[in-house]
């Protein structure tokens, strides 16, 4: 039988198609319609571009939308919430790292479990820097971390947890292993436990 795992996920980008959503915000708070293979391509994490923003103005428009950009209907990536469900009932620990800010850490946590991914309360971390996230996976010492963001990514380089990126046009430089789809996950699992 294969032994119970202690698995983390960061949220936005890597569970939920976050920046997609605040793309299609964007559009409509901005009354373009900029194209969403231009969103497919994107180099960089930050999505204001395309816009004519500049990133200061990138930057004010997202703090500005950021209750609708977190708190409205932005869809989970195919197959995660249904992924998280099946480990939960095989008996794995599901952990949640997030650096979404303080004040809407609990909020989150509460959009999450009404999403339906499986949450328990003290198995849920938000509000550290991207640097800070090493830390507690450190402490919690997790057998497979998941994140989008290269630079959280990069601080895991050298620690013991499996590291996957969840694929995004901005990470393609980095040449750990990659997860495109949720469904994979449940055979990378089986194969390092052979
Ligand atoms: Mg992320």
């Amino acid at each position: 039988m294969e032994h119970e795992m202690k698995l983390g996920f960061d949220i936005d980008d890597t569970l939920i198609n976050l920046r997609k959503h605040a793309f299609h915000l964007y559009n409509k708070k901005l009354g373009k319609q900029v194209s969403i293979d231009i969103f497919n391509s994107l180099p960089r994490l930050e999505i204001h571009e395309p816009f004519g923003l500049s990133d200061e103005e990138g930057n004010q428009l997202w703090n500005q939308l950021i209750e609708e950009i977190y708190f409205t209907e932005c869809p989970a990536f195919p197959d995660a919430i249904d992924t998280l469900q099946q480990l939960d009932n095989d008996g794995h620990e599901i952990y949640y790292i997030t650096s979404r800010p303080k004040q809407y850490g609990e909020r989150t946590k509460a959009w999450m479990k009404e999403r339906g991914f499986p949450v328990e309360d003290a198995r849920f971390f938000y509000g550290m820097q991207d640097e800070e996230k090493v830390k507690i996976i450190q402490q919690l010492q997790l057998d497979y971390y998941f994140d989008d963001k290269p630079v959280v990514l990069e601080t895991l380089l050298n620690e013991s947890v499996h590291v996957y990126i969840k694929d995004q046009s901005y990470n393609r430089h980095l040449t750990l292993p990659r997860i495109e789809h949720w469904t994979e996950l449940k055979e990378i699992m089986e194969e390092d436990t052979k």
